[in-house]
């Protein structure tokens, strides 16, 4: 099963495809979180990328390709992926689609759309704390930490990310719109775009996640 999430930055995509991936045993793959190690361990793609990703803009399309082709290709790929972050403009849509032409996957099953008004978007984002070692993410009203500002997981002081400011949230929405927000239409037109209420706790949106992949699954 090859699933892709869309939705608005804040809309709760890598949550809830953590959740699914755990459920069903498939490979949580979030670009935003592998750029950001890449560029904690200051590598040459995280150096490339930094100021790209603080500006909250989108990293090019060949980068992203072959940061996706590199990790599809992994052996715990093999089974299938839940991929939050990736695609993000309709380049990177066909280019996914002629990836997986080549394997057994043939193409993406399911595009899981969450859907979040705008006014919940700035005021999700800027609650948003996240763990700069096993990249864990917290809410400070959804999500609280055991410890107020240390991961449960693995002690770290927890951070707000540098493209969570307002400023920048409001970039990356802006950007949503204009690439990312037309894939709906390109799923919706291969028959495979689930739509689902984003507003709500984690565990009702979970639900609701989780009631389309078992869909997807069975289809
Ligand atoms: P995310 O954690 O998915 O919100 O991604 C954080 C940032 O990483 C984005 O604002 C982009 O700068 C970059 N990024 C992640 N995935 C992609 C992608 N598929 N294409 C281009 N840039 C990406």
């Amino acid at each position: 099963m090859i699933a892709v999430f869309l939705g608005p930055p804040g809309a709760g995509k890598g949550t809830q495809a953590a959740k699914l991936a755990a459920k069903y045993g498939t490979p949580h793959v979030s670009t935003g979180d592998m750029l950001r190690d890449a560029v904690a361990a200051g590598s040459d793609l995280g150096l490339r990328v930094r100021s790209i990703m603080d500006a909250g803009e989108l990293v090019d399309d060949v980068t992203m390709g072959e940061v996706i082709r590199t990790r599809l290709a992994q052996p715990d790929a093999a089974g299938g992926v839940i991929l939050d972050g990736y695609p993000r403009n309709s380049g990177q849509a066909e280019f996914l689609d002629s990836l997986l032409a080549g394997t057994s996957h043939r193409g993406v099953d399911l595009a899981l759309q969450l859907s979040v008004p705008e006014q919940y978007l700035v005021d999700r984002l800027s609650q948003r704390r996240a763990c700069p070692q096993c990249n864990a993410g917290y809410h400070l009203a959804y999500k609280m930490p055991s410890v107020q500002g240390v991961c449960d997981l693995c002690q770290a002081p927890l951070m707000q990310r540098e493209d969570d400011r307002e400023d920048v949230v409001r970039e990356r929405l802006r950007v949503y719109q204009e690439a990312t927000a037309p894939l709906v239409e390109y799923y919706e037109n291969k028959g495979i775009l689930r739509a689902i209420d984003g507003v709500g706790s984690i565990e009702a949106v979970f639900d609701r996640a989780d009631t389309a992949m078992g869909q997807a699954v069975r289809a």
